[in-house]
């Protein structure tokens, strides 16, 4: 077995089986592939595959990890978020898949939950509406989320610290500049004072504490 075959390869080429070697520096696995996260030259040692590039080292987004992203698809149970790759201490994270949010179920009456009366009366109302949750971010907003896991082909989000949530909103209305409210749950329009709920980050209109927290990267919790 060669030391080095200076292979060149691109991002997400198929390099081996997870049989044939271990997956090493910028490399992944999936379904038992061992693909490239970069463009570089392939390297084989000690039964261990990795790529190099001379220029950065290149890793892939990792469950624990903040990202930041745009919402771009608005789905009834799921949102969709087109993830920004990540950069710090001189590696860059790459987002190799979207991400996505997936919402809470719609609330219908209660069927003869926990608590209710034995044999009651009381049946479910046939016109009660699905009591809609609001959605915590809306098509277009930039958002901070932790990595809470990857998937086959998206990075599961989630949304319920202080810190991740909207970071970057317009009014969907008129476009116009939003201004987190906190007696409303959410933003009101500056312009057209149009209200929209959304789960505000903290660090919302703070672009160099975003920087800060994102180049502050937590793996492996
Ligand atoms: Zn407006």
């Amino acid at each position: 077995m060669s030391q080095d075959n200076q292979e060149l390869v691109l991002p997400g080429e198929r390099l081996a089986t997870e049989e044939e070697f271990a997956s090493s520096a910028n490399t992944y696995i999936e379904n038992g592939q061992i693909y490239s996260a970069i463009a570089g030259k392939v390297s084989i040692a000690d039964g261990k595959i990795s790529v190099h590039n001379q220029k950065k080292e290149i890793k892939k987004l990792r469950r624990n990890m903040l990202v930041l992203g745009t919402v771009t698809d608005d789905m009834r149970a799921v949102l969709f978020v087109k993830l920004d790759n990540v950069v710090a201490g001189g590696k860059e994270y790459m987002a190799l898949k979207d991400g996505k949010i997936l919402l809470p179920k719609e609330r219908h009456g209660d069927r003869g939950g926990r608590g209710g009366f034995r044999g009651g009366d009381r049946r479910p109302q046939m016109h009660q509406m699905p009591q809609q949750t609001p959605k915590p971010c809306g098509v277009g907003d930039v958002i901070l989320a932790r990595v809470l896991g990857e998937e086959d082909d998206t990075y599961a989000l989630k949304l319920d610290e202080p810190e991740t949530g909207v970071v970057y909103a317009i009014c969907e209305i008129c476009g116009g500049e939003l201004e987190e409210s906190h007696d409303r749950n959410g933003f009101v329009c500056k312009s057209c004072k149009h209200v929209e709920y959304r789960k505000v980050s903290s660090l919302y209109k703070k672009p160099d504490e975003i920087e800060r927290i994102l180049t502050h990267i937590e793996v492996g919790r």
